[in-house]
């Protein structure tokens, strides 16, 4: 069997993508230091606990395994979090990816998929957001994640480090068997805080402001399926073997939402009132990040087929009320 290392398996994405993996034949060996992420999810291939700041640890893990090729996804994710508190930003993302492709090149694993995001764009009017668009972060999210993209560059000119970089928009969902699906504490992230609004396990959500330059105020953004989102990673993986060389790819599907429309399609699919209550923007948020690239479907050759907001809700909505991990 092909190993793979996979940091944060245990998280959302991670754990989505283990499983991927371990379907197309591949074991995923889980890196997680368990911060953000849960022991319970990982269900597909080897755990081992360890901190990306630990490059010992990675060394050994690396000499392990052996692994073929490195999936990244371990990473602090959240907007408002990476404006109060930059510094974690910049030392777990970036000091933090910087060891793992240090130790990867050290170890001769020259194939790296990184988990990036549309938050690297930022902020443009009226522009199409494919791959080529300039990156001009307006949080220290965003720039940490393009910091990490412009490492593989020059690793790759210096080293041969060959990646596929995707570029993330909003992820959401669960995988439809009900093994895995998403659960932070805290949680941060609109559908899952609409869906515990939904069911009285917290208080109204709050909508982040209701004054921005789109048709109904609120910010839009381009959601796609986890389980679509990991398809993707393995046909990355697959491109790197095949030799294709490092490519950047927009994971989106160029179909925009408005936080109103989410909350309208909530209530539709779950068939209950969604309580919420208008507050003040969110700092870092941009007004619009919505997918306008067909890269990753032309040459990847990706059929994002889940990633309908209803289905994406539906598939929530039925982990949210059965499953959960615990510490
Ligand atoms: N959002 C909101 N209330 C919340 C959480 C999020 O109105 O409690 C909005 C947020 O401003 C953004 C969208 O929902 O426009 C998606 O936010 P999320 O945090 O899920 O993902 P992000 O876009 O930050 O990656």
């Amino acid at each position: 069997m092909t190993n793979i290392l996979v940091t944060g398996g245990a998280g959302y994405i991670g754990s989505h993508a283990c499983k991927a993996l371990a379907a197309a034949g591949f074991t995923p060996v889980t890196f997680d230091n368990l911060v953000t992420g849960w022991q319970d999810a990982v269900k597909f291939g080897p755990f081992e606990q360890g901190d990306l700041l630990d490059r010992a640890r990675l060394d050994e893990v690396f000499a392990k395994y052996q692994p073929a090729a490195v999936m990244h996804f371990a990473a602090l994710s959240q907007v408002g979090e990476a404006m109060s508190q930059p510094g974690r930003y910049w030392s777990n993302n970036v000091t933090g990816s910087l060891n793992l492709i240090e130790a990867a090149v050290a170890a001769g694993c020259l194939d790296f998929v990184f988990s990036s995001t549309c938050a690297t764009y930022g902020e443009h009017d009226n522009v199409v957001l494919d791959e080529d668009t300039p990156q001009l972060p307006l949080n220290a999210y965003g720039a940490s994640k393009r910091a990490i993209e412009d490492i593989l560059v020059d690793f790759e000119a210096a080293h041969g480090l060959r990646h596929v970089i995707f570029r993330y928009f909003n992820v959401a969902g669960a995988d439809p068997e009900g093994e895995v699906g998403e659960f932070h504490r805290p949680e941060t992230h609109l559908v899952p805080l609409m869906l515990d609004a939904i069911d009285g396990k917290r208080d109204a959500l709050t909508v982040f402001g209701t004054d921005y330059d789109t048709p109904d105020g609120t910010c839009i953004r381009d959601y796609v399926h986890v389980c679509d989102l990991v398809d993707a990673h393995v046909l990355g993986l697959n491109w790197l073997r095949e030799g294709k060389g490092s490519k950047v790819f927009n994971l989106g599907t160029g179909s925009g939402f408005s936080v109103r429309e989410v909350i309208d399609h909530s209530k539709s699919v779950t068939n209950r009132e969604v309580p919420y209550e208008i507050g003040p923007r969110r700092a870092g948020d941009c007004t619009k990040l919505v997918s306008g690239s067909v890269r990753a479907l032309q040459e990847l050759g990706w059929k994002p087929e889940r990633s309908k907001l209803d289905q994406m809700i539906a598939d929530a909505w039925r982990w949210h009320q059965n499953g959960h991990y615990e510490k």
